[in-house]
């Protein structure tokens, strides 16, 4: 799942992040932080023309970690443009998304970036706080699911519950997504390896080559009768059955 965040410099989106990623973790989503900061600071100074860069290359660390894990992306996403490519990274990799809106009063804000010694001048907060694109206000597919007001208490078990039925949500009623099939891919992928690696090595040839693909086809009849463990156990399995046969002729 992305999860994206949007809000204004110092409205609390990097301590909103630690914690919500510390609550799925403990409700067991592996997930991750990824924000542009991180490439922005391995720059000496800033310039503009470092922007596309570091857009780039934050776009692809949060591309590559969604392959594995969630992704929370601590970002101001200011701009619905930023917010429409981070969609669109999801959707690709048929990930579920979720927009959270991170808000305070302006007052607030700037009095907390005045205390973290004006890293972003408080004149361009208040400029962005004027020309902020509200998640939502403009275009349908933008509106947040999740508003957080950062001045008040947060319930995190309701945000955390908000997020996963959300996904599940989604999930369900989304594109074609059968886990079973999912599996069952995986398994096929796993034998077709094990048969790779034995054709490689040379331990079937010529004419074994055919009964090892037979092998396999009966071998996956077999498992889909007495259903399904984890795959490296199904791995070493297969493995067995074929020593087994195989030796036999
Ligand atoms: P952002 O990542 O949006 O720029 P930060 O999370 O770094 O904002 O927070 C900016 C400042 O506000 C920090 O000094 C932080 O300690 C403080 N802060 C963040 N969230 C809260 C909160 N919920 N209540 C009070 N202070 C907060
Ligand atoms: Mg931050």
């Amino acid at each position: 799942m992305l999860i994206i965040l949007v809000g204004l410099p110092s409205v609390g989106k990097s301590t909103f992040a630690r914690r919500l990623s510390k609550e799925l973790y403990l409700r067991g989503v592996d997930n991750l932080v990824i924000g542009s900061d991180v490439i922005r600071e391995c720059f000496p100074v800033w310039k503009s023309e470092y922007e596309g860069y570091i857009r780039d290359a934050t776009y692809y660390l949060i591309d590559s970690a969604l392959k594995e894990f969630s992704v929370i992306v601590d970002d101001t996403n200011y701009y619905n443009s930023r917010r429409r490519d981070l969609i669109n990274i999801a959707r690709r990799r048929e990930k579920d998304y979720i927009i959270i809106y991170l808000r305070a009063p302006l007052e607030v804000v700037l009095q907390r970036n005045i205390e973290r010694g004006e890293k972003v001048p408080n004149e361009l907060i208040l400029e962005m706080y004027r020309k902020f694109d509200e998640p939502g206000k403009k275009y349908a597919w933008d509106r947040p699911d999740i508003v957080v007001d950062t001045h008040r208490e947060m319930d995190f078990e309701k945000i955390v519950d908000t997020i996963l039925n959300k996904g599940s949500k989604k999930f369900k009623t989304g594109k074609k997504r059968d886990p079973k099939k999912e599996v069952w891919d995986r398994v096929d992928k796993v034998t077709r390896e094990v048969v790779g690696e034995y054709i490689r090595r040379g331990v079937v040839k010529g004419e074994n080559i055919k009964v090892i693909l037979k092998l396999r086809r009966e071998f996956l009849k077999e498992l889909k009768s007495r259903g399904l463990k984890g795959l490296e156990e199904i791995r070493s399995d297969f493995k067995r059955f074929l020593e087994e046969r195989l030796n036999k002729k």
